[in-house]
């Protein structure tokens, strides 16, 4: 363990991981832990830094905590390299980026956190996240508590921590069978369909490779905090807490939930206020796919064909670079003429500050956790179209146990029918009624968790209290 100074406060070491649903609560937990009294020194990758500077109007300055600090919190900011120029265009060489960044990038990190820890005699802790598969050796060999977050729910952290157990009963990889799985410590019942994309498939690819690995890592961690709510998944949290000290701390939000801190977000946001204000109250849909799945052009054909079909205002988020298309338009004769009317279009929003919007009446979504517990804090029920990843998990939590969603393509394949038929339902009538009521008593699960006595909070302050325990 590494030598400890009574007279300063525990000084967590966060180094971001580089997606964007994984950066945005990260930032949140960072503010967070500074605001409960610890220092924080805070590192993007140097290319996240630069997306975000250039995303927000060229912000120039190096600090992007500056408002934070300003305020009083102990962060410090800086960025650490992956090897890459800033330049180098990684999602078009994803697999040399990622080879580097599970072979070489830990040497950056060891070099990152030898330097930070011979500048100075602070009482330092390795706070990561659970994908960053080299956290355990540096934290050995630096003597560091090290300490491990997870973004996504509890559900999905235990089916990748079980994956042993799954694989020696012949449930993954799946491949295509539906089966019940009821042996998973913590989970009574769940179909190998609702399993992560990563399960299903034989084909084991690089990216396989990291999360699995990362699961063997975090089973070292002296702490794991993951971003849900104990009441939404007692069962599976308490078995987890039998095998290492787990905490539920989440819904991370930013302390103004409408505000995006600059830190957090990497596209420039469209401000879509005017034309939302314009509408009456519960008569948009929002449709968003998140920050990094791609859709086929068939699909966005027939959301697009179903929005055309229905009566509803829209506003939906296509990012650039969602689809691959080689010509051509991606929308179906006369779409256009509808966007003018009853539909925006925009590359990126403020997401937060969109789902609070009283127009907003429903949300077609993926189910990246991030915008399911958005769309429950804002009390918006949704159309559940996961892509990839734990969406399909977290699917199962919004659709089938907590009632607040519905979802698309029962069938083999999206129709333009089906996307206005669900659309119909979501937005008004009966079931559209029962799906808000739901939705409100989930919502109030998530707010009691963050009041002061509440499970999130009070998990909170324990875990800074039993971290504080074992550094000095
Ligand atoms: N987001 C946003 N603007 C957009 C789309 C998404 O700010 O136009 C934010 C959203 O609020 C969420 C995050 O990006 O916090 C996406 O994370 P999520 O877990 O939902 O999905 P992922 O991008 O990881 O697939």
């Amino acid at each position: 363990m590494a030598a400890t100074n009574k007279n300063q406060k525990p000084h967590a070491i966060m180094i971001s991981f580089h997606l964007q649903g994984h950066i945005i609560p990260f930032v949140n937990l960072a503010l967070k832990l500074a605001s409960k009294g610890f220092s924080v020194t805070f590192a993007h990758l140097d290319f996240i830094h630069h997306q975000i500077s250039k995303s927000h109007y060229n912000t120039t300055e190096i600090d992007i905590f500056a408002q934070a600090r300003s305020s009083g919190l102990d962060i410090n900011y800086t960025t650490i390299s992956d090897g890459f120029p800033v330049e180098f265009d990684r999602a078009a060489n994803f697999n040399q980026h990622l080879e580097s960044f599970m072979y070489k990038f830990p040497d950056k990190v060891d070099e990152f956190v030898g330097n930070l820890i011979s500048s100075s005699d602070s009482n330092y802790f390795l706070l990561a996240d659970t994908f960053s598969i080299w956290s355990a050796k540096i934290a050995k060999k630096y003597g560091l508590v090290n300490v491990s977050f997870w973004t996504e729910p509890a559900l999905v952290f235990s089916l990748y921590y079980h994956l042993d157990l799954l694989r020696e009963n012949g449930h993954v990889p799946v491949n295509g069978r539906t089966e019940i799985v009821d042996y998973v410590p913590g989970i009574p019942s769940i179909n190998t369909k609702d399993f992560m994309s990563y399960f299903q498939d034989s084909d084991l690819q690089l990216l396989h490779k990291i999360i699995f690995r990362a699961f063997d890592v975090v089973k070292s961690a002296d702490f794991i905090l993951c971003n849900t709510v104990h009441e939404l998944e007692i069962a599976i949290i308490s078995a987890l807490q039998q095998k290492q000290p787990f905490y539920s701390i989440g819904p991370l939000f930013p302390a103004d939930f409408s505000k995006t801190a600059i830190a957090r977000s990497l596209l420039p946001e469209s401000n879509s206020d005017e034309w939302l204000n314009s509408k009456s109250p519960g008569s948009v849909l929002y449709v968003s796919f998140g920050s990094l799945a791609k859709i086929d052009k068939k699909v966005i054909f027939e959301i697009a064909g179903g929005l055309l079909l229905g009566e509803v205002n829209f506003i939906w988020v296509i990012r650039p670079g969602i689809v691959d298309f080689d010509s051509g338009g991606i929308f179906p004769e006369g779409f256009e003429d509808v966007t003018r009317d009853r539909g925006l279009i925009i590359p990126w929003c403020a997401q937060n500050q969109v789902l609070l919007n009283p127009a907003i009446g429903g949300f077609l979504t993926h189910c990246g956790w991030n915008s399911v517990l958005e769309s429950v804090w804002c009390g918006v029920p949704m159309i559940c179209y996961p892509l990839f990843t734990d969406q399909i998990t977290n699917r199962k939590l919004v659709v089938d146990d907590w009632r607040v969603g519905l979802n698309l393509c029962d069938g083999e394949f999206i129709t333009r029918d089906e996307v206005k038929e669900k659309i119909g339902i979501l937005m008004s009538g009966k079931r559209s009624d029962e799906l808000r009521k739901e939705i409100g008593k989930v919502r109030k699960i998530l707010e009691n968790a963050l009041t002061k006595d509440g499970s999130s909070e009070r998990n909170f302050d324990c875990f800074v209290k039993d971290v504080s325990d074992e550094i000095f």
